[in-house]
């Protein structure tokens, strides 16, 4: 080899180490969900696809706040945030571009994600009801109908009424049961209420233990991260409360969703789109269901947890997500009109 020919070589050598570091791919994840297990979700990733995650993690509100202030100039591929009302939300402020993947429409059931491929759901949480176990007889409350029932008068505790977890359940309401009726059930909910609604929803589960009030709502991944604590405090509060699976004769426990998708301005569409897919996996299910102890939302996917499947199974609301999505905005003239805030 003439020397000419080899030095040739060691520049296209370099050359091509350049250009690989340049190209080295990347994807720019917002989310809004912060667990242990995702660590392992996010290297196995990164082991499979050799694309480097960054990662934002701020809350919901934050995380769709600081998209809206980046606007074009944002450097996120993928936006993770839960609850349908905040995805149908995103979706109709434009942050969504749509995704055309035949895996992900295998795998993901078609009424839980966007029919546009705006959003996928990844995992799914129940809406459940909690009761002092020494004070409320189970019968009073088995739907969320019964919130309502003047039985239960000085009874209910509740987030306020326009986050996006009671916005869901409304809409739900609204769908089942009509608009008047919804409306006339949200104002006979808000004159049972114990105290004005504040907090979150492990708050309301303490509230209850405490006996500030007798019944509450709360999602099942909250009243099972209290199971899986070890701390003496919230052992003390599970023995003094009760969990209700809302509506089993009826239209079934309201059903929402943690998911994502691709953003409209993603300078790594390639990666995004991976990225969604691989959440998709039996894999990634799994580490993304246990990460806050919800259920996989691809059929094939196993997440053993013992605490969220000792509560049993139970009958869902069959209702598309969608249906209740699109609903959230009557959701909310629902509860101002009622005062529910
Ligand atoms: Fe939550």
């Amino acid at each position: 080899m003439r020397p000419t020919t080899r030095a040739l070589i060691g520049a296209s050598i370099l050359l091509l180490c350049g250009a690989t570091q340049a190209q080295e791919k990347v994807l720019n994840l917002y989310s809004s969900r912060h667990y242990d297990t995702d660590e392992a979700l996010y290297t196995n990733f990164t082991k499979t696809t050799g694309i480097r995650v960054n990662r934002i993690e701020l809350g919901d509100e934050a995380l769709l706040e600081r998209l809206r202030n980046e606007g074009a100039n944002s450097p996120a591929d993928v936006l993770l945030i839960v609850d349908a009302a905040r995805l149908h939300a995103a979706e109709q402020g434009g942050l969504f571009a749509p995704v055309k993947s035949a895996y992900l429409d295998k795998r993901i059931p078609a009424d839980l994600r966007s029919p546009a491929g705006h959003w996928y759901a990844f995992s799914s949480r129940a809406r459940i009801i909690v009761v002092a176990k020494d004070s409320v007889p189970v019968k009073d409350v088995q739907t969320y109908e019964d919130l309502a029932a003047p039985r239960n008068r000085g009874r209910v505790c509740t987030r306020p009424g326009s986050h996006p977890y009671m916005l869901s359940l409304v809409a739900a309401v609204a769908a089942h049961d009509g608009e008047a009726q919804a409306e006339a059930w949200a104002r006979a909910t808000v004159a049972n209420m114990a105290r004005p609604p504040r907090g979150g929803d492990t708050d309301q589960i303490r509230a209850v233990a405490s006996g500030e009030c007798a019944i509450a709502l709360t999602n099942s991944y909250y009243f099972v991260r209290l199971m899986r604590s070890k701390k003496p405090e919230d052992r003390e509060v599970l023995d003094k409360v009760v969990a209700i699976w809302p509506n089993q004769a009826t239209w079934g426990t309201h059903v929402n969703i943690s998911g994502g998708g691709m953003v409209r301005t993603a300078p790594n569409k390639e990666s995004a789109v991976k990225f969604l897919e691989y959440l998709a996996s039996d894999e990634a299910q799994a580490y993304f269901a246990n990460g806050n102890n919800e259920w996989p939302v691809v059929k094939s996917a196993v997440a053993k947890n013992p605490e969220l499947e000792s509560l049993g199974t139970f009958k869902a609301d069959r209702l598309p997500i969608m249906e209740i999505a699109t609903r959230t905005p009557l959701a909310q003239k629902i509860v101002d009109r009622a005062g529910w805030r």
